[in-house]
């Protein structure tokens, strides 16, 4: 490299360094600095490491900036995955331009997300073209794509305002892995996707999240070539989410979706290339009609089941049908292939779907399948997918990080350690390492530099029964209720079922109507997520009831969000049928799952729920924890000290004095 060297990672963080000079209120802090070296250092010894970065740590400069020097001194081609879309957009349009700008440094940059993002302009024409739409709003709305994609350099559709999160049209203009007809596509010179991937291939750094990292890693898609370019660094944060999203990744799944697709792309490509064919038309009904009948068989939508408890021969009976069926449209297809390249790609698809219903139902009387993957069924309002997962991904995902160029890989979260089980041994790394792997990678615990002795409370109700007890949810709402009432800025109430919080919805509801108490109530569901989070910031003083996916991501600070509740210990329902083969599969090999498994899972979950309070210096605020198991049973000792050190009260006055100031 040509270009001049940086100054030291001490010097850049330093009070007069350029990160100083460059960004307002800029200030040195000794826990940013020590990950920035860290990281330095990882990167010239070809390390792997993982840092648990406390909230306020300033851990994306803290990785950013030591990557970025590499690949100015030596050429270093970095990734950085990140959990979410959201988070993706935040590092690539902000943190990243910034600090290149701070540092007088223009590396190529490129933001990659999963293709389901982008526009596919073929797939955009071939519905427009099919005039079949349910409704005049959906052919609108399809037109309105069609206009902003004139407008689009990008093609990115999450900024494209026509086109709703939860709209259906989605999946009539963006393609899969299954329908995109890659190097064959009439449309491909000016495919978005080929070109974000080209884009991401020459650049020197590149955002992406962990669902592409994972697939490319993992799938390694065909039709593209490669997916990622060859990388030095790869920096992963919010890294306590990649263990369960790669679970997903190295297992097996047929879904009734990917079916239903393969059907309507049939019959589209059916109307222009094979008209006078009538019975593919009619062959794909049937397999419609064979997939509808599972459907109806799996029963209520929203449930996750064993296979084990699922599995009949009425179930066996469907399933031979719709493998009947899909072979009967996999050679209906197999005779139009030539027709175009639609028909030909179609049947691949209905191949690969047949294929997998094979493979499914060969692997299912496997002993050493049983032992060490599982089995079940979602269930979706109008669909479900079969998925197998294996029990341990630690060796797959450790071949895969082997098989990629990087030497240096970075496992950075707030949330990745848990208390030991002796005082002596303060941080522990060992469930999260296990889980993927990473034996050999270096540790660093850096505490958060906020004083929450002084800025937080930790309150635990006196006298709640156990969770299991019936009454627990009246008596846990009895108790926080009037700290709610009592708290001049805003509560965020997390809860670990949806059906404790539509509970304490409505008691609250009739509790406000009759006292008069004037609070909003916002609920998760009732709108997306980012609305229902901004009306909370904005109101100031209102209370927001959420569960799980609350628990992480939220960042509202001020007297907006000044106090949070959570009803009980975040424990993963044992029935889950992950969790429920893992708990068996570790008593089998004599391990105690309870603490090798549930507890430390449980800590990292609070752990992040608890982090929504204090979010930066001049924040305040109290977290109730609702769970007599805190005190009453000894592992309650590990999940009080893998929080940050608060003063604890159990006193309700203390709380209430406590929030009162607050506004003062
Ligand atoms: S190459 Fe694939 S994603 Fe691109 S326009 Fe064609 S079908 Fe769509």
């Amino acid at each position: 490299m040509s270009q001049s060297d940086l100054p030291d990672i001490p010097q850049l963080f330093s009070s007069d360094g350029l990160l100083a000079q460059a960004f307002t209120g800029f200030i040195q802090r000794d826990e940013q600095l020590s990950m920035a070296q860290t990281i330095a250092q990882a990167i010239e010894q070809q390390q792997s490491v993982c840092i648990e970065a406390g909230t306020g740590t300033g851990k994306t400069f803290a990785y950013l900036v030591p990557a970025l020097k590499s690949w100015q001194e030596h050429d270093k081609k970095i990734i950085v995955s990140t959990g979410t879309k959201n988070l993706q957009d935040q590092l690539f349009f902000r943190d990243l331009p910034n600090i290149c700008q701070a540092l007088s440094i223009s590396p190529k940059t490129a933001l990659l997300k999963g293709r389901n993002n982008y526009l596919c302009e073929y797939r955009l024409e071939q519905s427009l073209g099919s005039g079949r739409f349910q409704s005049r709003s959906m052919l609108d709305t399809l037109q309105r794509v069609k206009e902003w994609s004139s407008q689009t350099s990008s093609g990115d559709l999450t900024q494209c305002s026509d086109l709703g999160d939860n709209d259906p049209l989605w999946s009539y203009v963006t393609s899969t892995n299954e329908n995109c007809l890659g190097g064959d596509c009439p449309l491909y010179d000016e495919c978005y996707v080929a070109k974000a991937r080209q884009k991401a291939i020459d650049a020197d750094v590149v955002v992406v999240n962990h669902h592409l990292l994972l697939a490319d890693m993992v799938l390694k898609e065909d039709g593209f070539g490669e997916l990622l370019p060859d990388a030095d660094l790869v920096m992963v944060d919010e890294a306590h989410q990649l263990a369960d999203i790669a679970h997903s990744f190295y297992g097996r799944r047929f879904t009734s979706r990917q079916v239903m697709e393969l059907c309507r792309d049939t019959e589209l490509e059916a109307m222009t290339t094979a008209k006078d064919d009538r019975q593919l038309t009619v062959t794909t009904r049937r397999v419609e009609g064979a997939i509808n009948e599972i459907r109806l068989l799996f029963g209520e939508s929203g449930k996750k089941t064993n296979w084990n408890q699922i599995a009949s021969p009425k179930l066996q009976k469907l399933l031979l049908e719709l493998k009947a069926e899909l072979k009967s449209l996999s050679n209906r297809l197999e005779m139009n292939a030539s027709r175009s390249k639609g028909l030909d790609s179609c049947h691949r698809r209905a191949v690969d779907a047949l294929q997998t219903l094979v493979l499914f139902d060969e692997q299912k009387d496997k002993p050493s399948q049983q032992e060490s993957a599982v089995r079940w069924v979602e269930t979706y309002r109008q669909g479900f997918a079969i998925i197998e997962t294996p029990l341990d991904i630690a060796e797959a995902f450790e071949q895969s990080r082997n098989e990629q160029a990087a030497h240096t890989w970075l496992f950075t979260s707030a949330t990745i350690s848990q208390a030991g089980e002796s005082e002596a041994q303060q941080n522990d790394f060992s469930h999260f390492k296990e889980k993927l792997g990473l034996h050999q990678a270096k540790e660093l615990v850096l505490n958060s530099p906020f004083d929450y002795q002084k800025q937080a409370l930790l309150h635990i109700p006196r006298g709640l029964p156990d969770p299991r007890d019936r009454q627990y949810i009246e008596k846990w709402q009895e108790q926080v209720l009037p700290i709610v009432q009592a708290n001049p800025g805003g509560t965020f109430v997390l809860f670990t079922s949806y059906f404790a919080m539509h509970k304490v919805k409505d008691l609250w509801q009739q509790a406000g109507q009759e006292a008069g108490f004037d609070r909003q109530l916002l609920v998760q569901g009732e709108k997306p997520k980012n609305e229902l989070i901004e009306d909370f910031r904005e109101q100031g003083n209102a209370i927001l009831l959420a569960t799980s996916s609350f628990w992480e991501g939220v960042d509202v600070k001020g007297l907006a969000l000044s106090c949070v509740i959570i009803d009980k210990l975040p424990f993963t329902a044992p029935d889950e049928p992950l969790i429920e083969a893992k708990i068996q599969h570790m008593r089998k090999s004599g391990k105690n799952p309870f603490f090798d498994l549930q507890i430390p899972e449980a800590i990292i979950a609070l752990k992040q729920g608890a982090g929504r309070l204090i979010r930066d210096a001049q924040d305040k605020g109290v977290l109730v924890l609702c769970d007599p198991r805190l005190i009453a049973n000894h592992y309650g000792k590990r999940f009080l000290q893998s929080l940050p050190p608060m003063p604890r009260t159990r006193e309700q006055q203390v709380v209430i004095n406590f929030l009162q100031n607050l506004s003062e």
